[in-house]
C-alpha cells in the first residue's frame, strides 16, 4: 500500500520488451510469450500487457481497477505509438489496436480477443486516405462492429438473448442477405461499397437490438475492450471450462492491447496458424493452415476451407490448394526460419500466430503446443533423440492421460480394410470410436448420462458445447480446419474427432444428416477413425493400439530408465499374467487365490470349496480339501509359470466363507448329499457361517487360526508348484501374503503352519531349498501402528489400501453410493479417497508402517496392491515413502511406469521434499528373514 506506483502494465515491442516468458503467471502465456519473442528478436506489432493482478483486483474491489491503471496505460500506449508510428484515435494517422485475453493456461476460444479498435468514421477516412485501400478499411470496420457488439455489449453486459437471437447471428444474417443480393460466394467478393452501406445497416441493427448506438469515441472502444475481457474470465463459458480443467478462478487473465497488422489489405497479405511440428501424429516437420486476404479467426472459424502451408503438409483433400510455400515464398521462408529459432528457444514444440501484411511477416502469439498422446509420446521420443531434450524432459513431456489415450482402442484393420467409408474429413484427434449420433451438445450430455456412447455430429462446434463434446465418445463436423475448435479441444483431450468433413449435411430439425445418398438418423451407430478421418456406419470392432506402436515402447524403456519404484500387476489367471507382462508387468504384486471360484469353469472347484466351507470336523474338512488341493495347485503352478523370472505374490484365501454358500435348494441338494447330510442340516450350518458385517467379520487371516488346515493347503500348493516348475527349469518365485493381519501374533501364527509345510514338502521332494517370502497385508490401521511387531514375522509388506481406505475412514466401501458423491460435490473432500490415496491421512498411516516396519527390518520389501496402485498422484506418493514397488492392473501398468518415472523427476525438480524420505534399499528377490 506504501508503494506509490504498483506496476500493471508491461510494454513490448520494437526491441526490448518489460516482460519474459517465465512471467506467465503476471503475464498470462500470450503476454509472456509476446515479451519473449521480442526478446529474441522477431518481428512482433508493439503492444503492452496488463497484468493478470488487475483482473484479480478487479474481482475483489467490486470491479474497480487500481487507480494507477488509467495513467499507466496512457503511458505505454504513447509508446507503442512512438514505435508504430501512428496515434491511436488519431484523425489523420491513427493507430488501430487488438484486445487480446490471454490468461496463464491457453484456454483456447474461451476469451474473446477484439481486432480493429479504433475504428470510427473519422479514423476509418483518414485510414483510407493513408492506405488507399477502402475495401480493406471498411471490411475491418464491420468486423470490428460485429465483435465488439458480440463481446464487449452483449456477452460482457452479461445479456442473454435466445438461441439464433444474439446480435452476432443477426449481423451475420445482414452479411449473408448482402452476399446473396450481390452474389458473392465469400465475403472476400463484397465490395468497398457493399461493405460500406453494411456498416450503416450494422449500426442500426446494433442499436436496435442492443438498445444502444455503438461508441465512436476510440477510447471508449478500448475502455470496453479491456473490461470485456476481465468480465469474460468470470464468464459461464470460461467457468465451466475452467471447472473441466481444474483452473482456479483466482489465476485471472491478463489484457494484451496491440497494434494491429492486417492480413486483409489484399493477396498480398494473409493470416495463420501453424506448429513446429504435426500436432496430431507428432511427426517432425513445420505443420500449418493459412488464408490470403483474411483476418484473425478466419483460419480457425471453419469460415473459408484453409490453405496447407506448405508442400509436405498437402494431404489427399488439400492438395489442390496454394501453399504459403509455393504463394508467398519470402515470407514462407521467413516464418519457416522463425519456426526453427522458436523451437531450438523453447526446446519443445510450439503453435504459433501470425499474419503477414503487403508481403510483411509479423509474429503474433506463440504458446507450447497442445498435442494428443501418440503425437506427445512421438515428440518426446524424437526430441530425446535429436538431444533437444534430456531422458527426465522427455519422461515429463507426456501426461498420464496422453499415455492412455494409445491405451485406446483403434477399429481392427482386419475389419476396418473391408467397410465402406461413408464419409472422410480431417483427421483432428486420433484412435477410433463408436457411437450413436446425436446433433445437439445438451442431447450428449443427457444421452450419456444414461449411459449411451454418443457421436456429437456438428457443422461445426463452438464454446457452448463443450460440456456435449466432453461427454461423447468421438466428434464430428461438417467444417472446419485442423485448427478448428472442434480439434483444439479434442486435441487437447486426447479424443476422436474429425474435422471438415465437408458432404456432411445436417438437418438439425429433424435430426438426420446425409453424405451423398446414405442417411444417418439420430440414434444410428457410426464408427470414428480419428486418426485417418474416417467415417463407418455401425459398431465396428476394436483392437488395442500400443503393442505395435514402436515409439510407445522406445518411451516406455525412457521410463524405466528414470523410474525406481517397480511396477508388477494385479492378474488372477495366467491370461492377465501374459497380459500383463506384454504391458511391462515385473511380476505380481496381488494374485488372489479365491478367483478361481469365479466365474468360468469354476463350478467344480466351487462344488468342493462349499463342501469344506460346511464341513463340521477337521475330518471332514481335510477331506473336502484333499479334494480341492489338484485345483489350486495348478492354478497357482500355471500363474508362476506366465510370469516367470518374476515374483507372484499370492494371497491366501480371504473373502468370509459365507459369500460362497449357495443359495438355490437344488444346489444346496446336491452339496448336502456329497457330504452325506440331510439338506436340514446343511441349512443350519450354513445360517451358523451367516454374519452380520462380514467385511469384518471372519475372514482373512482369521479364517486360517480358525481352520490351519485351509492355509496347510494352500502353502502346500504354492511350494509343491514351485518345486516341479524348478524342476522343469524354471524360477518360480512365490511370496505368500496373509491378508486382514492386525496383530503381529496372527502373522506369527500363520508364519509357524508355512515353516512347518516348507520342511515337509523340502522333505518330500528331497530339495534344500526353495525360494519364497512370507509376507502380510497392511490393511487395518492397527497393523501399520504395530507393523515393527509385525515385521518380525514378514519379509514384505504389500499395502491394502482399498481396506485402509475403508477402515482408516470408516468408510463402509459397498455403502459409499450414498454420500460420497456429496462428499465430493460439496468438497468436504477433494477427491474420491478411494481412487487416490489421501495422502494426509491414509498416507499417515502408510508413512507410519513403513517406518517402523524398516525399523526392524531394514530390507523390508514393501509395495501397494490396492486401486491406487495405478493412480497418477498415488505412484507419486508411494515413490515418496520409499515404497520398492507399485501393483496395479494389467492396462494401467504403462500408466504406473510413466508415473513412476514422473516422480522421480518431480523430486530432482522441487527442492524439499514434501514427506520425509524413507531410507530405502535395493532389494535382491532372494532377501532373506533376518533374525
Ligand atoms: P486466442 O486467445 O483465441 O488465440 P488471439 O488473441 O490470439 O485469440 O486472437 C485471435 C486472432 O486474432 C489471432 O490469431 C490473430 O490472427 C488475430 N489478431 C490478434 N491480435 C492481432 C493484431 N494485433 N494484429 C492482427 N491480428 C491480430
Ligand atoms: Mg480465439
Ligand atoms: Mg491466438
Amino acid at each position: 500500500m506504501a508503494q506509490a506506483t504498483h506496476k500493471y502494465v508491461y510494454y513490448f515491442g520494437g526491441k526490448h520488451a518489460e516482460g519474459k516468458t517465465d512471467m506467465k503467471e503476471l503475464l498470462g502465456g500470450k503476454g509472456a510469450n509476446l515479451a519473449e519473442m521480442v526478446n529474441i528478436g522477431l518481428p512482433v506489432p508493439a503492444g503492452f500487457t496488463i497484468t493478470t493482478e488487475v483482473c484479480t483486483a478487479y474481482y475483489k474491489n467490486k470491479k474497480k481497477y487500481p487507480k494507477e491503471l488509467e495513467k499507466q496505460i496512457k503511458d505505454a500506449l504513447t509508446e507503442v505509438e512512438k514505435e508504430m508510428g501512428a496515434k491511436f484515435g488519431d484523425k489523420i494517422n491513427p493507430l488501430l489496436v487488438s484486445v487480446r485475453s490471454g490468461a496463464r493456461a491457453s484456454m483456447p476460444g474461451m476469451m474473446e480477443t477484439i481486432l480493429n479498435v479504433g475504428l470510427n468514421n473519422e479514423t476509418r477516412e483518414a485510414l483510407i486516405a493513408k492506405t488507399k485501400n477502402p475495401r480493406f478499411v471498411y471490411d475491418s470496420h464491420r468486423r470490428l462492429i460485429q465483435m465488439y457488439s458480440d463481446v464487449v455489449m452483449e456477452k460482457a453486459a452479461g445479456l442473454e438473448p435466445e438461441e439464433g437471437k444474439g446480435v452476432r447471428q443477426q449481423l451475420e444474417a445482414e452479411l449473408n442477405k448482402m452476399k446473396e443480393a450481390r452474389g458473392a460466394k465469400s465475403d472476400t467478393d463484397l465490395t468497398a461499397d457493399d461493405l460500406k452501406e453494411l456498416i450503416e445497416i450494422y449500426k442500426s441493427k446494433v442499436k436496435q437490438v442492443l438498445g444502444k448506438p455503438f461508441p465512436e469515441d476510440p477510447m471508449a472502444q478500448l475502455w470496453g475492450a479491456i473490461s470485456a475481457v476481465f468480465q469474460s474470465w468470470m464468464g459461464k463459458r470460461a467457468i465451466s471450462y475452467r471447472r473441466i480443467e481444474n483452473i482456479p478462478d483466482d489465476w485471472g487473465t491478463a489484457v494484451n492491447v496491440q497494434s494491429m497488422v492486417f492480413g486483409n489489405m489484399g493477396d498480398t497479405s494473409a493470416t495463420g496458424v501453424a506448429f513446429t511440428r504435426n500436432p496430431a501424429t507428432g511427426e517432425n516437420y513445420f505443420y500449418g493452415e493459412w488464408l490470403p486476404n483474411a483476418q484473425g479467426e478466419d483460419v480457425v472459424a471453419g469460415i473459408r476451407t484453409p490453405n496447407p502451408i506448405n508442400e509436405i503438409g498437402k494431404s489427399e483433400h488439400t492438395a489442390h490448394l496454394p501453399s504459403l510455400e509455393t504463394g508467398m515464398p519470402p515470407a514462407y521462408k521467413q516464418l519457416n526460419a522463425i519456426q526453427h529459432k522458436l523451437e531450438k528457444h523453447y526446446h519443445d514444440m510450439l503453435d504459433i500466430e501470425f499474419t503477414i501484411q503487403e508481403t510483411k511477416l509479423y509474429m503474433l502469439q506463440c504458446r507450447v503446443g497442445k498435442r494428443n498422446g501418440p503425437a506427445a509420446v512421438k515428440m518426446a521420443v524424437d526430441m530425446f533423440k535429436e538431444k533437444i531434450i534430456t531422458k527426465e524432459e522427455a519422461v515429463m513431456r507426456v501426461q498420464p492421460s496422453q499415455l492412455d489415450e494409445l491405451l485406446h482402442p483403434i477399429i481392427d484393420p482386419a475389419v476396418e480394410i473391408k467397410t465402406k467409408i461413408i464419409v472422410k474429413g480431417l483427421p483432428a484427434g486420433p484412435g477410433s470410436a463408436a457411437g450413436q449420433v446425436v446433433f445437439s451438445a445438451n442431447d450428449a450430455v443427457a444421452w450419456a448420462k444414461n449411459g449411451k456412447k454418443v457421436i456429437l455430429v456438428r457443422e461445426e462446434t463452438n464454446p457452448e458445447d463443450i460440456e456435449g463434446m466432453r461427454s461423447a465418445q468421438a466428434i464430428l463436423t461438417g467444417r472446419g480446419g485442423m485448427t478448428s475448435h472442434a480439434a483444439l479441444v479434442a486435441r487437447g483431450w486426447g479424443k476422436c474427432c474429425i474435422v471438415g468433413a465437408g458432404t456432411v449435411k445436417i438437418n438439425l430439425h429433424e435430426k438426420y444428416f446425409t453424405v451423398g445418398d446414405v442417411i444417418v438418423k439420430e440414434g444410428e451407430w457410426l464408427t470414428l477413425n480419428g486418426s485417418k478421418g474416417t467415417v463407418y456406419l455401425g459398431q465396428l470392432p476394436m483392437i488395442k493400439a500400443a503393442e505395435e506402436n514402436p515409439d510407445f515402447q522406445t518411451f516406455m524403456k525412457i521410463c524405466d530408465a528414470v523410474r525406481k519404484l517397480k511396477v508388477r500387476t494385479n492378474a488372477d489367471t495366467p491370461e492377465d499374467a501374459a497380459r500383463a507382462r506384454a504391458f511391462g508387468a515385473e511380476g505380481i504384486g496381488l494374485f488372489r487365490t479365491e478367483h478361481m471360484f469365479y466365474g468360468k469353469n469354476s463350478e467344480e472347484p466351487l462344488f468342493k470349496l462349499r463342501k469344506m466351507i460346511v464341513s463340521n470336523s477337521e475330518t471332514e474338512r481335510r477331506n473336502a480339501l484333499n479334494e480341492l488341493f489338484p485345483f489350486v495347485k495348478s492354478d497357482i503352478k500355471g500363474t508362476l509359470e506366465a510370469m516367470d523370472g518374476y515374483p507372484v505374490t499370492i494371497r491366501t484365501l480371504d473373502p468370509p466363507l459365507h459369500e460362497f454358500v449357495p443359495n438355490r435348494e437344488d444346489e444346496r441338494i446336491k452339496l448336502a448329499g456329497s457330504l452325506g447330510i440331510s439338506l436340514n442340516e446343511l441349512n443350519e450350518r450354513a445360517e451358523k457361517l451367516h454374519e452380520s458385517n462380514p467385511m469384518m467379520g471372519h475372514r482373512g487371516v482369521r479364517l486360517g487360526i480358525t481352520y490351519p488346515e485351509i492355509t496347510e493347503m494352500q502353502v502346500r500348493a504354492i511350494f509343491e508348484s514351485t518345486v516341479e516348475l524348478m524342476a522343469e527349469g524354471k524360477k518360480p518365485f512365490p511370496e505368500i501374503m496373509i491378508p486382514v493381519v492386525s496383530h503381529a501374533n496372527e502373522l506369527k501364527h500363520q508364519y509357524e503352519i508355512v515353516a512347518s509345510v516348507y520342511s515337509e514338502v523340502c522333505e518330500k521332494f528331497g530339495v534344500k531349498k526353495i525360494p519364497h517370502l512370507v509376507g502380510t497385508m497392511i490393511e487395518i490401521p492397527r497393523a501399520c501402528f504395530t507393523a515393527d511387531k509385525i515385521a518380525e514375522y514378514a519379509q514384505f509388506f504389500s499395502f491394502g489400501t482399498n481396506d485402509l481406505t475403508q477402515m482408516g475412514f470408516g468408510f463402509s466401501r459397498d455403502d459409499i453410493g450414498g454420500f460420497l458423491p456429496d462428499y465430493l460435490a460439496k468438497k468436504i473432500l477433494p477427491v474420491d479417497p478411494f481412487q487416490a490415496i489421501d495422502q494426509e491421512g491414509i498416507g499417515q498411516f502408510m508413512i507410519a508402517a513403513v517406518t517402523k516396519g524398516r525399523a526392524i527390518r531394514n530390507d523390508l520389501k514393501i509395495g501397494i496392491c490396492g486401486e491406487h496402485g495405478g493412480e497418477p498422484s498415488s505412484v507419486e506418493f508411494c515413490h515418496k515413502i520409499g515404497l520398492n514397488y507399485v501393483s496395479c492392473s494389467p492396462f494401467r501398468v504403462p500408466i504406473a511406469r510413466l508415473a513412476a518415472a514422473h516422480a522421480v523427476v518431480k523430486e530432482m525438480n522441487s527442492t524439499k521434499p514434501v514427506v520425509k524420505k524413507v531410507v530405502k534399499k535395493k532389494l535382491r528377490n532372494n532377501s532373506k528373514r533376518k533374525k
